[in-house]
């Protein structure tokens, strides 16, 4: 057990993913004592990794990390040798009955990072304790209390569950019926590509110099870069490609998840097909359910304990809003434990001030986890393509 901390507000924070990080980053910019609590043995415990789009909530990310870290943002980057201009800050979406270009979603001042480093970056000066599965959360005098499954104890003054999809604070704050994560009957496969081919990365590259999409069919596509070795020669780059569809769920790895697509999905066009066609032995390939949560307000233990990000609302991955969506509940959870402290930790201010934060929380993300559903229904059909928020209205903030 820990000695409780005076006159400073410590905040424990649940799971080291991209949400937990940033927020010990914007509350530790802020004076405000954060230790994060992850399950894994290290950052490099899990051999899946994705890519993703920081779009729309760019500017707040910016304003949740010190300095030394935003001027090494380049490390996370898939690509960071590229010239940003407009065209590379845009999405292609392509049609996956013509070939030809449905529309291009203009995503300005957007960077796809690399999740691994952008983790890497974020855990960097975070007192970050491993092997830490939490079990149970108590209310005490003073605060409130995590258990883990090693039979250790923390005490704090504040819980942020940003502990993924299947949040276990999530299942402690409303019951596990209640807090179960949805199957979508959508399945999500990627794999990993390192061709060692310039011919067949140009290919990818020639799709767009950052990921390209294909839509309108009965499977969605993407392809893009990951992460670049040489800028100066292709065949040193690592490429992905993405392939979804709604059908039976399956849970697959390797070369057994690649014969499944090959045998059970429609092929894609051109590149989109290629790149999986292409995938060389022993490459990383999964398929997997896309799950999804709609909020619903809980218990916040009179404002100490809380969600944020996937654990609040995990969505289906179009438009790539999850990740924008926990940078705002990040800002929002910062500005909340802030105004907290100027109230003097006064008890009725806290379950006020964090009361809030649910509030617009749970709407917010519920709209968006309802959004991502809606257009995963729209993507596999030309003409329901035209109804979809992302044609319609391209990434930009719609929740
Ligand atoms: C393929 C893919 C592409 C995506 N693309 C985009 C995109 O382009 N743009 C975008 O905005 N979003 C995108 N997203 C969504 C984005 O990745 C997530 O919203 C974001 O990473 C949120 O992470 P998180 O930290 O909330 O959860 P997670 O990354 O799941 O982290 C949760 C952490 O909690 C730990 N944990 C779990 N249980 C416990 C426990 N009991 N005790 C201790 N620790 C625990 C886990 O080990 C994990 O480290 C994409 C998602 C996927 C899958």
């Amino acid at each position: 057990m820990n000695a409780p901390n005076s006159g400073n507000e410590t905040v424990a924070i649940v799971g080291s993913g991209l949400t937990g990080l940033l927020a010990a980053q914007g509350l530790k910019l802020n004076g405000i004592t954060a230790v994060v609590f992850e399950r894994e043995e290290s950052l490099d415990a899990r051999s899946r990794e994705w890519t993703i789009l920081v779009h729309w909530a760019m500017p707040i990310f910016a304003k949740l990390v010190p300095k030394h870290i935003l001027a090494n943002l380049s490390e996370a980057l898939c690509n960071p040798h590229l010239d940003f201009n407009d065209e590379v800050e845009s999405l292609p979406c392509y049609n996956g009955i013509t070939g030809d270009l449905l529309f291009s979603s203009s995503t300005p001042g957007a960077r796809r990072v690399n999740r691994r480093q952008l983790r890497r970056l974020l855990a960097q000066g975070i007192d970050i304790r491993w092997n830490k599965s939490v079990r149970e959360l108590l209310q005490t005098g003073s605060g409130v209390r995590l258990e883990f499954e090693d039979g250790g104890t923390f005490d704090a003054d504040h819980i942020l569950g940003a502990d993924g999809s299947s949040s276990k604070v999530r299942e402690m704050l409303l019951g596990v019926e209640q807090a179960q994560p949805r199957q979508s009957g959508f399945l999500f496969a990627t794999g990993v590509t390192k061709f060692g081919d310039a011919d067949k990365t140009n290919a990818v590259v020639q799709a767009h110099p950052v990921a390209a999409l294909m839509m309108g069919a009965s499977t969605v596509g993407a392809v893009g870069v990951m992460s670049v070795d040489d800028p100066n020669d292709t065949s040193t780059w690592t490429t992905f490609w993405v392939k979804i569809w709604h059908g039976d769920p399956v849970d697959l790895k390797g070369q057994e998840a690649l014969n499944y697509i090959k045998e059970n999905t429609a092929p894609l066009r051109g590149i989109f097909q290629s790149a999986i066609d292409w995938t060389p032995d022993g490459s990383y390939v999964s398929i997997n359910e896309m799950k999804y949560w709609v909020p619903t307000p809980w218990n916040n233990y009179g404002g100490r304990v809380t969600l944020a990000g996937d654990a609040a609302h995990p969505m289906l991955v179009y438009r790539g809003q999850g990740f924008q969506h926990s940078i705002t509940d990040v800002d929002n959870y910062v500005n909340a434990l802030i105004q907290v402290r100027s109230s003097s930790s006064d008890a009725t201010s806290r379950e006020m001030i964090i009361g809030a934060y649910d509030s617009e929380m749970v709407e917010r993300g519920a709209t968006a986890v309802q959004q991502s559903l809606i257009e995963a229904e729209n993507s596999l059909d030309l003409e329901k393509v035209k109804k979809m928020l992302m044609m319609r209205q391209g990434h930009s903030k719609s929740a």
